[in-house]
């Protein structure tokens, strides 16, 4: 039996710039067997004025001769194309020009009321449709866009991950790590997969990485957590595109990358199965501990509340607290653990405390 995912590959450029560049990036994509949709930007959203916005309607009738012409994908289907849609006069324009895929991008599914107008323009289209994360870290606004689409009678929606906005991703503490364009705060798409398991989630890692270099890495990680597919902004001369230079790769670029991945299925072999279970059994042991641990950590917080509600001290004391902080860090850091992710979580555990301390006070 075969033992390979295959994901579903949407590629393409940010923008479409000319019929010549559509045309040559359709050409090399066709190419690839993987590639089964074709991105292509039609409407640019752009943070502040005076950028390059799209050609619209032109870029569209480039689209429909290129499908309609004897250019065939690599399973031999027509080309097919997919872009982005922001308004309803958007997805008119498509339906027109036969698009048959459309996505919603991260600056529409922040807003209920344009999501809802999109899909009154959809209803009864069926038309595919993809959702991209809202720009902000929002789980909700995420779910409530599909449910939406649901509700409008479309019936093939997938979710696409492209990283969340920060301010100024470039001071946040990543410990050394890449600095993204966009944080990939991957446990959102995995929430999302959790209450919605029906809904393919696709991994944009373009937009997350927001540079060349850091598209495999992030193709990779897409892979290992188990996502459905891809969409990689491909141009067929990156340096020079309108729109997103930084961040697109050549056709060529695409084939190594995608070549790459170790597409085994996670399922396993019986013999991963038994080297893990041991590991598994030491894994669940420890967390038993913690949560056991956790748990006393809380009485004698309960405790020292009350301790502190004789005394008349105040609950939250930022010495002590300073000093508990450093002294732990330097004991993770020391072994290996990772500095961040221990700030964040003595952070939570003294958060709580915190919180566990005021319930005592407030209940006499
Ligand atoms: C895009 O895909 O080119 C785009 C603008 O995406 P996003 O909505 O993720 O920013
Ligand atoms: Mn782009």
């Amino acid at each position: 039996m075969e033992n390979i995912k295959r994901p579903y590959l949407i590629a393409g450029p940010c923008s479409v710039e000319s019929h010549e560049q559509l045309l040559n990036v359709s050409k090399a994509l066709c190419a690839i067997p993987n590639v089964q949709l074709i991105r292509a930007g039609v409407w640019k959203p752009r943070t502040r004025p005076g950028g390059f916005e799209g050609l619209g309607e032109q870029a569209l009738q480039w689209m429909r001769q290129i499908a309609d012409s004897p250019l065939r994908m690599a399973d031999g289907a027509p080309v097919n194309y997919c872009c982005e849609v922001a308004r309803p006069e958007h997805v008119e324009l498509c339906l027109q020009y036969g698009i048959s895929h459309v996505w919603i991008g991260a600056r529409t599914t922040v807003n209920p009321f344009m999501v809802e107008e999109i899909c009154q323009s959809l209803r009864g289209t069926g038309i595919s449709v993809m959702v991209k994360n809202p720009a902000s870290p929002d789980l909700g606004l995420w779910i409530g866009a599909i449910e939406r689409l649901m509700q409008s009678g479309i019936t093939d929606i997938k979710a696409i991950h492209r990283g969340f906005t920060t301010y100024n991703p470039r001071t946040l503490p990543q410990s050394n790590g890449p600095h993204y364009r966009n944080q990939p705060l991957w446990e959102i798409p995995i929430s999302l997969h959790r209450e919605m398991p029906d809904i393919p989630i696709l991994c944009d890692p373009s937009h997350i990485g927001g540079s060349r270099e850091l598209v495999a890495p992030l193709c990779l990680a897409a892979m290992l957590i188990d996502f459905d597919g891809l969409m990689i902004e491909v141009h067929p001369d990156p340096a020079t595109a309108w729109t997103d230079a930084n961040q697109q790769i050549t056709p060529d670029a695409l084939v190594r990358i995608v070549g790459g991945l170790n597409l085994q299925q996670p399922a396993g072999t019986p013999d991963a199965e038994h080297q893990l279970a041991p590991l598994r059994d030491s894994i669940d042991t420890i967390d038993h501990q913690l949560v056991g641990l956790l748990a006393e950590r809380m009485e004698l917080s309960r405790k020292i509340a009350d301790i502190k509600r004789q005394c008349h001290m105040p609950v939250f004391q930022s010495q002590r607290w300073q000093s508990v902080l450093h002294d732990r860090l330097v004991q993770a850091t020391a072994i290996g653990l990772d500095a961040s992710f221990m700030r964040e979580l003595l952070e939570k555990i003294h958060a709580e405390s915190v919180r566990v301390q005021l319930e005592g006070q407030s209940s006499t």
